[in-house]
Formats: structure tokens, C-alpha cells, sequence
């Protein structure tokens, strides 16, 4: 294992840097200290091991702290006296400024804190939450030494700005940081010096019904920059967002039916996000017919706000939920009640191994899925077509269980009745989630 203090000379051999800026790329070690702190005390055991290593005659090591001399930042002159070593390199104008913050980070933490903790003290705000937003090249010279250096304990300059511009602005203000329901967040922007005050986002957790086909989750523009679905539950929300006076939205859901699906019964669970809403006491009663006067295809039941742990827990529950469909299934020959009957004993409890469906291919990766059938109900309408219910785990694909998708679903119904089988309408009908 390598030292943690040769890499901390290699590091000052090669780069400037303030006690933040050093100390940060340590920031994980050691608990209840500030980066400067510990970048201070790293600089301090440098120059003091180093120091050591000269008076028991190392000669490299007195290269190395003249190497390091014009980038550690500290006073070295009286020591370079008692060495006798004849330098020049602490006349002021060889101290080299901060590779990755240009020896601005505690101008940037002191100033921003108290434009921010004036902002809050004549809104009279009892909380809030900073935000901030720092220019590429400064996140790309940290990036450089982290790799070079191949260092794992280190913090995001962003983090430490965030953290101590926070802690500052509560002592000044006497208000408090609130990560879950801050009054307002300040977005200090580092590129263009600005502090811009923004609302929490307002999350609804809710349900959609999808009454018709060809609706899509997302607004799907084509390269020509047409539609390439007339609907889109993204359309609703944003129709919504103008009422609630939001800049954006987005769309949190737990999983994806297809284009051509619909979502009935008790609908699909989702989170709405207004972002940066001017308007946040609406009703939920109120919202739901704002949504509900857009189409009459998609259908909102609006339930209740939400916090952002919410969409994780949301997220997270698409794979335990288990789910009913209703498929309508055409086969190429005939098949009988009794064969149906049999089929719906052989898929009870089943477990299906399914490879990517061929048709989603192209967007996401080949990988093997084990999705359990939990039992099929099923009605012949006629000779060669029946309606199925089907109950299974969520992430099962529907229509390759009926068709077999090349072989690349098994079992199943084509490979069970010994003719291809074809799933020609699909509905959803229960999505039962476990948040
Ligand atoms: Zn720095």
C-alpha cells in the first residue's frame, strides 16, 4: 500500500494548491474537520517529514521540498534559512495560484454567503437550500488530479460549495438548511455570477389511465420534427404546468407500456414534477380536472404531494409489483376449449425466461430476465382466437410470452399450443405496487 503522504507530495510536486483544494481530495477521511483544516495539516506533515528526511541526510528529499516550494503555499523561508539553502522561490510573485480554484474558493464561500444570507433575511424566509453551478474548466482540473492520482476519498468541489456556503449562510441568517421542504432554493452561478431564487419542485404522486392506443409516456418528436404519436401523458402535464405556473416538468413512473397498451383498472402509478412552480396551494381535486379537461384518452386520479424520497421508494417498486393484463391472442390453427384449459394449468406458477424482445433490441442491452406467471384465465372467442387475463410479476413481457419471440421467450403460448400465436390487443388492467 502507498503512503498517503507520498501521494501527497507527488501531488505538490506537480500542482498548486490552497489548503481547501488539497484537503478536499481527502475530504473523506477523518470525520468533523473542514477540507481546509486538513489540507492545512497535509501541507504541514509534508514540509515536517520532509524536513526530518533532510537531517537524517536524504538527499532527494531536499530537492523535493525545493520542488515543492512555489506550490505548497506555505511559509518556507525561515526553515530554507536554517537549511542554508539559498532559494528565491518565496519572493511572492513564484507562489503559484490554486490549480483547481485559483485561490478564489473562500472569496467565493465568503461572498456568496452573505449575498445569499441578505436575500433570506429580508424575505424573511425560515429555510432554504443552496444550489450552485460551477464552470466546466474548474470541474475538469479537479478531474484530472483525481485521475492521475487514481484518488477514491475525495469530494466534488460542488459539495464542499453547497456545504460550507450553507453552513455560513444559517450562522449569519439564524435559518436553517432543509433538504426535503426548503421556502426557496438559491441557485448561486458561478459562471455568470448570479444568485437566482427558485421554488421546490411540487411532487404529486397519482395514477393515469390510458383509455386509448397510440399514446406514449413521453412527447416522441421524429427527426423531421414531427409527432410521432398524436398523445403523450407528457402533453397533459405540460397543458397542467401552465396553471401551476411551473418553468419545467417531469414525468417520474414505474415502469413503461407500450405505445399501444392501455392502462386501465386502477391505472399506472406516477410522480409529477413542477418545477419552479409560482403557484403551489392548488388542490388536488383542482388539479385533477385541470388534467383531466385535456383529452379524453388519458384520465388523472391525483392522490397526493409527495417528498423527492418518494420517487426513489416509486422507482424502486416496478420490479415487486405484480400486474393483470388482458390480451386478445390469434392463432395460426385451430385450437379447442380443453387445449386452453390445459394451458392455463401448464402457466400457473410458471417461471419465464425471456432474453431482450427483438423489438427493443436496438435501445437496450441482451440480457436474460426471470419474470414468474402467476395463473391465466382464459375465453375462447373463436376458433383461433381467445381472450387471455393474465397475472404476473411486473417487468414480464406480455406479448413474447404469447408469441415466443423467436424462441427467445420460454416457454411459451406458441411453443405450449404448437402454433404461432400472436397477441393482437393488450390492456393493463392492475398494477398492484408495494411503495
Ligand atoms: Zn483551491
Amino acid at each position: 500500500m502507498k503512503n498517503l503522504i507520498e501521494d501527497v507530495i507527488n501531488i505538490l510536486m506537480k500542482y498548486p494548491l490552497c489548503n481547501r483544494c488539497l484537503g478536499r481530495l481527502y475530504a473523506y477521511l477523518g470525520r468533523e474537520l473542514d477540507n481546509a483544516e486538513r489540507g492545512k495539516a497535509l501541507k504541514i506533515y509534508t514540509i515536517m517529514e520532509l524536513h526530518k528526511r533532510i537531517l537524517e541526510g536524504d538527499e532527494k528529499a531536499l530537492e523535493t521540498l525545493k520542488s515543492i516550494a512555489s506550490n505548497i503555499k506555505m511559509p518556507l523561508k525561515s526553515l530554507f534559512n536554517y537549511l542554508k539553502i539559498n532559494s528565491k522561490i518565496e519572493a511572492s510573485n513564484e507562489i503559484k495560484k490554486c490549480f483547481i480554484c485559483n485561490d478564489i474558493i473562500d472569496d467565493i464561500i465568503n461572498v456568496y454567503s452573505k449575498l445569499v444570507a441578505k436575500q433570506i433575511i429580508e424575505a424573511q424566509r425560515k429555510s432554504f437550500l443552496i444550489g450552485i453551478i460551477v464552470p466546466n474548466e474548474i470541474l475538469e482540473r479537479e478531474a484530472i488530479i483525481i485521475k492521475e492520482f487514481k484518488l477514491k476519498h475525495w469530494e466534488s468541489i460542488k459539495r464542499e460549495l453547497k456545504r460550507e456556503i450553507g453552513k455560513k449562510v444559517q450562522q449569519i441568517s439564524n435559518t436553517n438548511v432543509d433538504f426535503e421542504k426548503p421556502e426557496a432554493i438559491y441557485i448561486i452561478d458561478l459562471i455568470h455570477n448570479t444568485i437566482r431564487v427558485e421554488s421546490p419542485s411540487l411532487l404529486i404522486f397519482g395514477y393515469y389511465l390510458k383509455l386509448g392506443r397510440n399514446i406514449s409516456q413521453n412527447t416522441w418528436i421524429k427527426e423531421n420534427g414531427s409527432r410521432k404519436y398524436p398523445l403523450a401523458v407528457e402533453d397533459v402535464i405540460r397543458y397542467a404546468s401552465s396553471y401551476i405556473g411551473a418553468k419545467d416538468i417531469a414525468l417520474h413512473i414505474a415502469g413503461r407500456e407500450d405505445v399501444d397498451v392501455r392502462v386501465l383498472g386502477n391505472g399506472r402509478p406516477l410522480v409529477i414534477e413542477f418545477k419552479n412552480p409560482s403557484k403551489r396551494n392548488i388542490s388536488l381535486l383542482e388539479l385533477e380536472n385541470i388534467l383531466n379537461s385535456f383529452s379524453r384518452w388519458l384520465k388523472f386520479k391525483m392522490e397526493m404531494k409527495v417528498d423527492r424520497n418518494f420517487i426513489s421508494r416509486l422507482k424502486q417498486s416496478a420490479s415487486f409489483t405484480s400486474k393483470i393484463y388482458r390480451a386478445i391472442i390469434l392463432v395460426e390453427n385451430t385450437i379447442d376449449s380443453n387445449r386452453l384449459a390445459e394451458l392455463e394449468r401448464f402457466f400457473k406458477g410458471l417461471v419465464i425466461y425471456q432474453r431482450t424482445p427483438l423489438r427493443i433490441l436496438r435501445r437496450k442491452k441482451d440480457i436474460m430476465r426471470k419474470k414468474r406467471v402467476f395463473s391465466i384465465k382464459t375465453l375462447q372467442l373463436s376458433s383461433n382466437l381467445f381472450e387471455a387475463f393474465i397475472k404476473c410479476e411486473g417487468g414480464l413481457y406480455v406479448k413474447e410470452l404469447i408469441s415466443g419471440d423467436n424462441g427467445r421467450t420460454t416457454p411459451s403460448f406458441s411453443e405450449f399450443l404448437g402454433t404461432q400465436a400472436r397477441c393482437i390487443e393488450l390492456d393493463v388492467l392492475h398494477v398492484h405496487e408495494y411503495i
